[in-house]
């Protein structure tokens, strides 16, 4: 057996931001102040942040320094324009957008592509996603395929659409009413799980038959190309770049999250090939984003978006990434812990129905398993289960998602071996202390996307 050897990141640190650990007493308190929902913490109170990767990413002193280029003209920034080619050179699509985040351009195409009653299929909702498409007057329809909602199957692509039930779909409603099958990239509800080439290049296939658009939502594209590189027969020797441009290839537009793969803070943009949608979208953009060439950036942040990109697709980054995801989840696996397989792209998702089998999804197991694993040790994560799944709007009860799930979700280039380290082993040791657990029960509760702002008290 050849020995072990270890990657490292690739890059060396310049400037600190210094985090503290508060006392077990300080954090109990906190958890209980913030109604035991991890959203509701101050960032001050949290030692390892692992809530969201989304705009946490550090940058780097290339984009930094692009920050101080910043054209800030209200028209035609130069930085629109390298933002503009940076999306052609690697995503590839003619014409962009740019947004202040992802749900400005899910916002803007939802409202271009849906008319009241129609439908729209995705492997898998996403929280924004939905909700624009539903204020728009669509109807979502879940087509991903079933071993996505078991958390317990290696299937090496649990993204891929199942193509039986999109055509299923189409039949039933009748393709003119399904403006686009929504299409995400490396699907964050189902555990950070890639879609293949060959399932994207399906449903573009299927699609184009029955006269039906492919929008990717590439906010973790980056992400996905690399684990068709590693994953799928023949795609081993050709780069990141190459693989991500030709995945998105096979759609006809795509939103996008900048503050995910783009490495920036903030920042987004819609891409269209359609020379009459990109009118129609940048005729939307000026009402609910700003003008065109900004689309409610400043101009530096288009900059250090541009920057991003170009950085988010080199090899030695993109290993680097997923490597620190495998790491921890290889820990927690060798603990023992139930967590969802394969491990996924920018997150360890910790299966909370194994983990409390002692507590009834209506009593919240991933959001108490959140509060615990905060209180244990200052981490902070988040719960993509029944809080997150909201409740159904025609009869009112709970959706009850299959899968009830806790993320650890991993800032890109910010924490070290050490933090993973110092997060498995709470995890590990909360595992060992399961059964002593009890749910919670919710006190209140907001209407839109309820798992940002409701409370809850311990039962
Ligand atoms: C974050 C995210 C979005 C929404 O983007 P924001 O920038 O948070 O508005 C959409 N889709 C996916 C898959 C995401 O992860």
């Amino acid at each position: 057996m050849p020995r072990h050897r270890s990657w490292a990141e690739p890059f060396r640190i310049k400037v600190v931001e210094p985090i503290h650990l508060l006392s077990r007493a300080e954090r109990t308190e906190a958890m209980a102040r913030a109604g035991y929902n991890t959203f509701l913490l101050r960032s001050d109170d949290v030692f390892i942040d692992l809530l969201t990767d989304s705009g946490t990413s550090a940058m780097s002193d290339y984009q930094w320094a692009g920050m101080m280029l910043g054209d800030e003209a209200y028209a035609g920034s130069r930085n629109f324009y390298h933002l503009e080619d940076a999306v052609r050179t690697h995503y590839g699509y003619r014409h962009m957008v740019p947004t202040h985040q992802g749900r400005g351009a899910e916002h803007i195409l939802s409202q271009i592509l849906i008319k009241p009653g129609d439908h729209v299929p995705g492997n898998m909702y996403f929280t924004t996603t939905r909700l624009h498409q539903e204020l728009a007057g669509g109807t979502f329809h879940d087509v991903i395929i079933d071993e996505a909602h078991d958390p317990t199957s290696t299937h090496p692509f649990k993204g891929n659409v199942d193509l039986g039930k999109l055509e299923r779909l189409v039949d039933e409603v009748g393709a003119e009413h399904v403006p686009y099958v929504s299409v995400a990239a490396t699907v964050n509800m189902a555990g950070g799980q890639p879609i293949s080439m060959a399932n994207m290049r399906a449903v573009r296939e299927y699609c184009r038959g029955k006269g039906i658009r492919v929008i990717l939502d590439a906010t973790r594209a980056v992400e996905n190309a690399y684990f068709i590189k590693v994953r799928e027969p023949g795609w081993s020797d050709r780069s990141v770049a190459e693989i991500l441009k030709e995945f998105c290839s096979l759609s006809d537009g795509c939103t996008m999250s900048g503050k995910k793969d783009a490495l920036v803070n903030i920042g987004g943009w819609l891409a269209l090939n359609d020379d009459d949608l990109f009118d129609e979208a940048r005729n939307l953009v000026v009402v609910y984003e700003g003008l065109h060439t900004y689309g409610g950036m400043a101009g530096r942040d288009m900059e250090a978006m541009a920057r991003g990109i170009e950085e988010s697709v080199q090899e030695d980054h993109i290993r680097a990434r997923i490597g620190q995801v495998e790491y921890l989840g290889r820990h927690l696996i060798d603990e023992g812990v139930p967590i969802v397989l394969p491990i996924g792209g920018h997150a360890i998702f910790l299966d909370a129905k194994r983990f409390y089998p002692q507590i009834p999804q209506d009593e919240f197991p991933a959001q108490t398993l959140a509060a615990e694993l905060y209180v244990d040790s200052g981490v902070r994560a988040m719960e993509r289960g029944i809080v997150s799944a909201g409740r159904n709007s025609t009869t009112g009860d709970h959706n009850y998602p299959k899968l009830e799930l806790v993320r650890l979700t991993l800032p890109r280039r910010v924490y070290t071996q050490a933090h993973m380290d110092v997060t498995w082993e709470s995890v590990a040791e909360l595992y060992e202390k399961r059964d002593q657990v009890r749910g919670l029960r919710m006190v209140y509760e907001p209407k839109y996307l309820r798992f940002f702002q409701a409370r809850f008290e311990r039962l």
